[in-house]
């Protein structure tokens, strides 16, 4: 292949076939795989399409997509059997003539030799291949993947490749992602960064953002909203590094005046109690943390970071009455008065908390994570926080969830690692 001629894109199209896939059967993780790999290489992905092993069907969104870019990653359908048609839908739709692989023949007789079978005649089919590719060898299956440049088809090029990702993976690892670095000629950088925020609805982040959408046509910027929180992802296609990273350092700068630093608690792979470890340890303070509904996600998260024992010694999950009041010394008037989702229960729990594990600061969690357990006046994502401090008197905030169980009991915890991070920076909600 010489890069120079053969592999100099800049837009790609992503087609999985598959009849399983439009039938909801798995999901297209291949097309997943191959968007961001793309995307990393600085080719701009213009279509991502999945279509069934019809070959009037596969016929119509192939042909749309070789219209539509420089080059069509084809995953699937290479198989021996009647419903592996791609071979020849690319051969009609490229112009291309298929003809027998000798070489490749020869590395299937050998594969089923290994193995102790004998290759079927049925199985040469899939070393019929577009005349003058370049043949990817599989050594993680049978059917061979291929490369038609576009100087072949007059259209757009294509790379094909088997559906099962344990073929699919190491092969455009092998033989696509080398060339797609050379494709781009080392000219093109890109650099994407996370920034997470915790505390703050999308739509109100849109609206400080919003001038920073289209502000630089070489930038992609979206806000998305995520279980842990609203992320601004920001990518840059520069031509260097050093272009690429002012670029982006220049927009998170800006959207950080826009939203405020105190919303923002990480970058990339960092998390919200990665964020919240790293101030402890700063500030060379310990939490503990008395759970109910969320049966001991607080310190899940918590011990999640490595280096976790430098601030959490031990917590309490305290789901039945009995054990608040027994493990943390929660009144029973208050239990009985209030019940056991109550701003009362929260307040004592975080001061039996933080009183038991002499730390410096204790969360406590109290609610109704549902589906069942509603009335009307608690209803199903009620939740109190409680939030102890050594030496300060100890708080209370009222929720009001309304995912699933699961997510009730997620942002229970996230709001109150949230708090103690926000109390942390001395910025209190
Ligand atoms: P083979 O040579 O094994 O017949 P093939 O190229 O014909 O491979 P398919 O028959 O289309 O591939 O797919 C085989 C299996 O690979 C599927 O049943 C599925 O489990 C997996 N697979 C195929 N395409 C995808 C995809 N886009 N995402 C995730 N998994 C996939």
């Amino acid at each position: 292949v010489n890069p120079d001629s053969d592999w100099k894109f800049s837009t790609a199209a992503v087609l999985s076939t598959g009849t399983e896939i439009l039938q909801g059967l798995y999901a297209d993780t291949n097309a997943r795989f191959l968007a961001e790999k793309l995307s990393a290489a600085g080719i701009t992905v213009t279509a991502v399409a999945a279509a069934p092993d019809n070959p009037i069907e596969l016929e119509k969104t192939f042909s749309h997509l070789v219209g539509r870019a420089d080059l069509v990653i084809c995953t699937g359908g290479l198989g021996p059997t009647e419903d592996d048609v791609n071979r020849d839908v690319f051969s009609r739709v490229l112009g291309v003539g298929l003809v027998l692989d000798d070489a490749s023949v020869e590395a299937m007789r050998e594969r089923f030799r290994m193995r102790g079978r004998e290759m079927l005649d049925s199985n040469k089919v899939q070393a019929m291949l577009p005349a003058g590719c370049t043949v990817f060898a599989n050594n993680w299956g049978t059917a061979p993947g291929f490369f038609v440049p576009a100087r072949l088809t007059g259209k757009a090029a294509l790379v094909a490749l088997p559906g099962p990702p344990s073929e699919m993976i190491p092969m455009f690892n092998q033989f696509v992602a080398p060339l797609l670095l050379e494709c781009s000629g080392g000219r093109s950088c890109v650099l994407t960064r996370t920034i997470h925020t915790f505390g703050r609805p999308e739509s109100l982040i849109n609206d400080q953002v919003r001038d920073l959408f289209r502000r630089d046509p070489d930038m992609i910027y979206t806000v998305l909203a995520k279980p842990h929180g609203v992320d601004i992802r920001i990518t840059a296609h520069k031509s260097g590094a050093q272009a690429a990273e002012s670029a982006v350092a220049e927009l998170v700068e800006a959207t950080r005046q826009r939203v405020g630093p105190d919303i923002i608690y990480g970058f990339d792979d960092m998390q919200l109690q990665d964020a919240v470890g790293l101030l402890l340890l700063e500030k060379q303070k310990t939490v503990t943390a008395a759970e109910s509904c969320t049966g001991g996600l607080i310190a899940k998260l918590l011990t999640d970071v490595s280096g976790s024992s430098g601030y959490l010694k031990e917590s309490w999950v305290v789901y039945s009455n009995d054990a608040k009041t027994r493990l943390l010394g929660v009144r029973a008037e208050t239990l009985e008065k209030h019940g056991a989702v109550s701003r009362g229960v929260a307040i004592e729990m975080a001061a039996g908390a933080l009183e038991r594990a002499g730390s410096d600061y204790a969360l406590s969690v109290t609610g109704i994570a549902g589906p069942l357990g509603g009335t009307p006046e608690k209803p199903v994502g009620l939740t109190y926080i409680g939030f102890a401090e050594r030496g300060k008197p100890t708080r209370v905030e009222r929720f009001l969830f309304s995912g699933n169980r699961e997510q009730n009991r997620l942002q229970s915890a996230l709001n109150a690692l949230d708090w103690l991070r926000r109390e942390l920076l001395g910025n209190a909600p």
